[in-house]
């Protein structure tokens, strides 16, 4: 926690704000609160999505040009309507390094042709970085070394590139264990091999099959010192044309020593950056203690071609945390608090594995001890499938980690909001373990209480059509205020939020 206190202001902002008793239970006047809930509308909120969710942004992938555009947008929003740099007073950015593997940066030749990833070759996994020339090659038919029967018998492939076929002889007993990729790679590695190439006989369907989940760059955040070197050899998948045409292996036969050459670069990882965006309004006599408003900007950038603009995932969320900030912020400006300070923070990463959130609660701005709450909003402008009205919302996490926390956004929504409080998605047992995939659960990881708003999938989740002209804005506004109503209550209250078995 870098901020300085001012204890000196403390009885003067007292005054700011006012509070009622009731039955001993010290309650928000929420009087005040009505006045500033009627600046969040369908209007703001639509506006500020039309250009969140527009092609500018080119879907706002983590570390790419759209979504730093989209940051500096939200960064010039916060400043415009007066809110302070969130991260030391100096910035409204927090950036977190992104270590980006793209499978297709894999280098892998043969006598200096090289082999074109899904069309050649595939991989699982990931490799060390390895960077070596000239390997030669061995062909070591199924490649099997148990005790009873032994390719590897007398032939040396240390330091070489060993080449095998799938499956196990026909005529020979050996282990089921033969049939695992695993521990064929375990063999070779045994041997002394530096790299295995695995010819597949049905190497394109199944290309065909997984191709969706290798092709794509992955992230993950970038720890110096903190990356586990894999314990195995590089296994490759080769098609027997690959093996025919660039390796001259003929698999009929069971060993062969072609004279091709094998030429390995796999540095796979590229470093870049991105960025969560922080606003911050100070609290008046519990200015230690922080609220934070969170919500995901990044979405998935194109598909095949297309952008994906992710208006409800998560624009939606992103534009009422803008609303947010600008009510609070008019609130503070007219004298009406907050006590506690507030962070509106839209996080990055979040497609990629909640990067952003996890980076934000590894290196907190404002010590996690004195986190009051994470209100998260994820995807709230849709209307699912098992609904046939948007009156509703999903609420997940309420009640886990501190019973005040679901009280008060019980209450609240009776008194002023009257929707229909949806907990299908609360329940531990749901498939879907929705709890873990939205930011608030890096907070709750750190019992810090969370609720996560959320109103369900529907047909164009994660695809180029999540588009604004299919939000539904009174929904978005009604779903936003209730997000208000709860925030307000709880950085206004005097006692904080309690916690389960403490
Ligand atoms: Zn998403």
């Amino acid at each position: 926690m870098k901020r300085g206190f001012f204890l000196g202001l403390l009885s003067v902002v007292l005054l700011g704000c006012s509070v009622k008793k009731n039955t001993g239970q010290t309650f928000v006047n929420q009087a005040e609160a009505d006045v500033y809930v009627k600046t969040i509308t369908q209007v703001d909120l639509k506006k500020h999505l039309i250009v969140l969710a527009s092609d500018e942004f080119e879907g706002r992938e983590t570390a790419m040009p759209g979504q730093k555009k989209a940051a500096k947008h939200i960064a010039n929003y916060f400043e415009n309507i007066g809110l302070e740099k969130g991260v030391y007073d100096t910035s409204y950015f927090q950036s977190f390094p992104v270590a980006v593997k793209d499978p297709a940066m894999v280098e892998v030749k043969v006598d200096g042709k090289r082999l074109i990833f899904l069309n050649d070759f595939f991989y699982l996994g990931s490799f060390n970085d390895t960077n070596i020339t000239g390997l030669d090659v061995v062909y070591v038919n199924y490649g099997i070394d148990s005790e009873n029967y032994s390719d590897y018998k007398d032939i040396e492939v240390k330091g070489k590139v060993v080449v095998i076929r799938e499956g196990v002889p026909r005529n020979v007993k050996v282990g089921e264990e033969w049939d695992s990729w695993r521990k064929k790679i375990e063999a070779a590695q045994k041997n002394g091999a530096v790299a295995l190439f695995t010819i597949k006989s049905d190497f394109k369907s199944r290309v065909e099959r997984i191709k969706f989940y290798i092709q794509n760059p992955t992230m993950e955040l970038h720890n110096k010192g903190n990356r586990k070197p894999n314990k195995l050899i590089p296994n490759f998948f080769i098609s027997d044309s690959v093996a025919l045409n660039y390796f001259k292996i003929d698999t009929t036969e069971k060993f062969s020593t072609p004279s091709c050459k094998v030429d390995l670069v796999l540095e796979v990882d590229q470093i870049l950056s991105s960025e969560n965006v922080l606003g911050f309004i100070e609290g008046t006599d519990k200015k230690e203690e922080i609220v934070v408003i969170t919500a995901h900007y990044d979405h998935l950038g194109f598909d095949a071609g297309e952008i994906c603009n992710g208006a409800d995932d998560d624009g939606s969320g992103t534009v009422a945390v803008l609303e947010l900030a600008q009510a609070f912020k008019e609130a503070q400006k007219a004298g009406n608090g907050p006590r506690r300070s507030m962070l509106f923070m839209t996080v990055s990463g979040e497609e990629k594995g909640l990067l952003g959130s996890k980076f934000y609660t590894e290196n907190p701005v404002y010590d996690l001890k004195n986190t009051v709450v994470d209100l998260n909003i994820d995807m709230i402008g849709r209307v699912d499938d098992l609904h046939d009205n948007n009156n509703y919302v999903y609420l997940i996490g309420s009640d886990k980690i501190s019973p005040d926390l679901h009280e008060i956004s019980e209450r609240i929504n009776a008194d002023k909001i009257k929707m229909d409080l949806d907990y299908t998605y609360n329940d531990e047992s749901d498939p879907n373990r929705f709890y873990y995939r939205s930011d608030h659960y890096n907070f709750a990881k750190n019992d810090i209480p969370v609720i996560f708003y959320f109103s369900g999938t529907h047909e164009d989740y994660h695809k180029p059509t999540d588009d604004v002209e299919k939000i539904d804005f009174e929904k978005l506004e009604r779903t936003t205020k209730l997000v208000f109503y709860t925030a307000w209550e709880i950085a206004n209250r005097e006692k904080n939020l309690n916690r389960i078995n403490k």
